[in-house]
């Protein structure tokens, strides 16, 4: 097997979260199918392991429903250069869930990240560029399509990146646009309301909705071929609302922005998603911390700009209160885990600050002046 061989690949199989084993397939593979977790990328939750969880936990599948996990946030430096890690989740002969009725002859492939808002890095090009590669040397699979190309699922804003920009393809660079969801919806396998709801972060649609739009259905029953009413959810999946949304929520993006809402008044929707909001939250919380601390009369709007650059003060280690509180909270939303969020400027601190230097390739000084906070709050897409 080629595949086998990539450097970047990781063998996971059976060590991944599970509940039983998926059947073997009675169908050779026909169809790649590419996927998208819509968890930004950088997060703690983006990786194969999390999805395997939630999977298991959440929607009560066997395992984790891809046979592949790509983990931008995972690096590999290999011989030919820096990779995305590629999970070896589960055995291709293995039919996985993850296009319903189509599971027997459709391989899953996942990139972990939200493309709405993340950028498509060369490392995770490069490994879903060689995947492909290797995969169509060994005979597995004969088409690429994205999740929302295969039946039933045009609906689903599934996958949100271009696949083909990482190979050579032949047909339309373009992705399908979610379709409208149809008003009845029939129940294929693997499916429940949850992967529904929230697999492909169909934007906003939850759970309670669907159960509201189907009284008498059994959430945890759903027999395939039965059908549901999108009812109310319909509208939010036709438009997505690109700004903040629940997709399976972050716990402690969440704790942030309670604290952000209880501390500063910030008036965020409680939903552990990272969005452009939260971010503008933080930075006010920032500009109200330097003007009560440092008397620094900034407009406090939430915005990044020249005066409040211009106010910072340096934060290092031995730190402790409100400012430290901001600069951990900004770390863990930008990818870079301080521990816990004690408002205390530790060693994890210090730590998690130190790879986000480096990794920014801003001087590694562990101290946070303007060149760092820059890094954390200036708008960069
Ligand atoms: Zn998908």
């Amino acid at each position: 097997m080629n595949f086998t061989n990539l450097p970047q690949l990781v063998d996971m199989r059976g060590k991944l979260e599970s509940k039983g084993t998926y059947s073997k397939r009675t169908k050779s593979i026909t169809h790649r199918v590419w996927h998208h977790s819509l968890t930004l990328k950088n997060l703690g939750g983006s990786d194969a392991a999390s999805f395997a969880k939630y999977h298991v936990l959440t929607l009560g599948w066997p395992g984790c429903g891809y046979t592949f996990v790509i983990e931008p946030k995972n690096i590999i430096n290999t011989p030919n250069g820096k990779r995305a890690r590629i999970v070896y989740a589960n055995d291709i002969n293995k039919r996985t869930y993850h296009v319903g009725n189509s599971n027997q002859f459709s391989l899953g492939i996942c990139v972990a990240g939200d493309y709405r808002y993340d950028k498509m890095d060369d490392a995770t090009l490069a490994s879903i560029g060689e995947l492909h590669a290797a995969l169509v040397k060994d005979g597995i699979g004969k088409y690429d399509k994205a999740h929302n190309e295969m039946p039933g699922y045009s609906w689903k804003a599934c996958c949100e990146y271009n696949y083909r920009d990482a190979f050579d393809w032949k047909g339309s660079k373009k992705t399908a646009k979610p379709a409208p969801a149809p008003d009845v919806y029939t129940i294929q396998e693997g499916d429940t309301l949850w992967s529904i709801a929230h697999k492909d972060g169909a934007g906003g649609v939850q759970v309670e909705d669907l159960i509201k739009a189907n009284p008498g259905i059994d959430p945890t029953k759903l027999k395939i071929g039965q059908k549901i009413n999108f009812g109310n959810a319909k509208d939010v999946i036709v438009q997505p609302d690109p700004k903040e949304e629940t997709v399976s929520g972050d716990e402690v993006v969440k704790s942030i922005q309670k604290t952000l809402n209880s501390r500063y008044n910030a008036g965020l929707i409680v939903d552990g998603f990272n969005g452009p909001k939260t971010k503008s939250a933080l930075i006010k919380s920032l500009q109200t911390e330097l003007n009560k601390q440092f008397n620094k009369k900034l407009v406090v709007d939430g915005k990044w700009g020249a005066k409040t650059n211009a106010a910072i003060v340096t934060v290092q280690k031995g730190a402790k209160g409100n400012l430290t509180w901001i600069l951990q909270a900004a770390l863990y939303t930008e990818g870079f885990n301080p521990g816990s969020l004690d408002a205390i400027f530790g060693k994890a601190t210090e730590s998690a600050l130190y790879k986000f230097q480096k990794a920014k390739k801003i001087t590694a000084d562990k101290k946070v002046g303007k060149a760092t906070f820059t890094e954390l709050f200036a708008s960069k897409k």
